[in-house]
């Protein structure tokens, strides 16, 4: 039985207020299970990054979760609703139950101290008991965790390799044994090889420790190799999700077989490598009905004018795969309690 223990509910991000608002996250619905690594795949602009700044309350100005829910299943058992945490209940609950890694993080090491500082000040900032003996001996395993030796610890972060640096931020990501890693293209500064050496470690530390991962890349290659499920998101909404293989072999969304064709198949017969038409929509002014239709080469009649349901086509349940497009029309709605109709 899977185990849910984040679960995103109908969640709205905006940048600015009133007419001006800018819906960069729409009606979005995601439930992170236990052990899980759930990708989340789409082009520049689709949102995935306001969606985890969204729910971990981390969005710079203007933006603003506008709606919605995210639940945290604690070890206890308890549910916690994150977007109504006080301040001060958010910042013990980032790093000890949630922690992130951002885009470009292993530039975000602090230059002017060694790294052993900068693992141990995250340690001690949460556990202000422990001796510095111990929290020395902690900072020594996380490095050995991520694969570097401990005589590192005394190197200052420009001693480093870009691929070391970002194995020290993940190290600090895990240093409070949180149940959720957010992972916002957390190599794309790194070479293909360092990327999925770090990726393969991550996904064997999870396999090791129990975390979940949410995993936010606009390569759907490596989602595809290190995912368990993948949602695709368009326009700040997700317009497929299933597990990672069947996106792979039978992806039913025109957008995630456009973002498919985008990089050579990983196995199996070659096949033409082919961008997807025409740009991401301006959000400000989206296109009317599936807002994907000005650029999908399936598009029939009602695409341009209504809004494709996100639910389990014919043969799925909610659980199990969700598609937003009329070629595949959906039985009941993602979050709603009644069937469509
Ligand atoms: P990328 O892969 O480039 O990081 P993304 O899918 O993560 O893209 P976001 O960065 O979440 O997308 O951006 C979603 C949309 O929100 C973009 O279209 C962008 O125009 C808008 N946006 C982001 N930050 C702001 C901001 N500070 N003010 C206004 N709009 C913003
Ligand atoms: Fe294409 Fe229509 Fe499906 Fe949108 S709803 S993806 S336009 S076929």
């Amino acid at each position: 039985m899977k185990q849910p223990v984040l679960e995103i509910k109908n969640l709205n991000v905006d940048y600015g207020l009133g007419d001006n608002a800018v819906h960069a996250v729409r009606e979005v619905h995601l439930t992170l299970h236990k052990g899980e690594v759930l990708g989340l795949a789409g082009e520049s602009g689709s949102g995935k990054s306001t969606l985890a700044y969204g729910l971990t309350r981390l969005l710079p100005p203007p933006g603003i979760v506008a709606g919605g829910q995210v639940l945290y299943h604690a070890p206890s058992g308890d549910v916690v609703d994150v977007l109504r945490l006080s301040d001060s209940e958010l910042r013990a609950f980032r790093w000890s139950e949630v922690s992130i890694v951002f885009q470009g993080a292993m530039n975000s090491l602090n230059p002017v101290h060694k790294v052993s500082t900068q693992l141990m000040d995250v340690i001690k900032a949460h556990e202000p008991g422990l001796s510095r003996d111990a929290r020395l001996a902690r900072a020594r395993e996380l490095l050995k965790l991520v694969g570097i030796s401990a005589d590192r610890l005394d190197s200052y972060p420009h001693q480093l390799s870009g691929g070391m640096r970002q194995r020290v931020m993940i190290g600090m990501a895990l240093a409070l044994e949180p149940q959720v890693v957010i992972m916002d293209e957390p190599t794309t500064a790194l070479d293909v090889v360092m990327q999925r050496q770090i990726l393969r470690q991550l996904v064997d530390l999870r396999e090791r420790l129990g975390f979940s991962v949410i995993f936010i890349t606009h390569d759907l290659s490596l989602l595809v190799e290190f995912s368990d499920r993948i949602a695709i998101m368009y326009g700040g909404r997700i317009v497929e999700e299933a597990e990672a293989h069947e996106i792979y072999r039978n992806p039913l969304h025109p957008y995630s077989e456009g973002l498919l064709r985008s990089f050579p198949a990983l196995r199996g017969p070659k096949r033409e490598v082919k961008g997807i038409a025409g740009s991401p929509p301006d959000l400000r002014s989206m296109p009317s009905g599936c807002s994907f239709h000005p650029r999908c080469p399936r598009a029939f009649e009602p695409c341009p004018d209504v809004l494709p349901i996100l639910g389990p086509p014919d043969g799925y349940t909610l659980d199990t795969r969700t598609v937003a497009c009329h070629l595949h029309p959906a039985t009941i709605a993602v979050g709603a309690k009644e069937p469509v109709g």
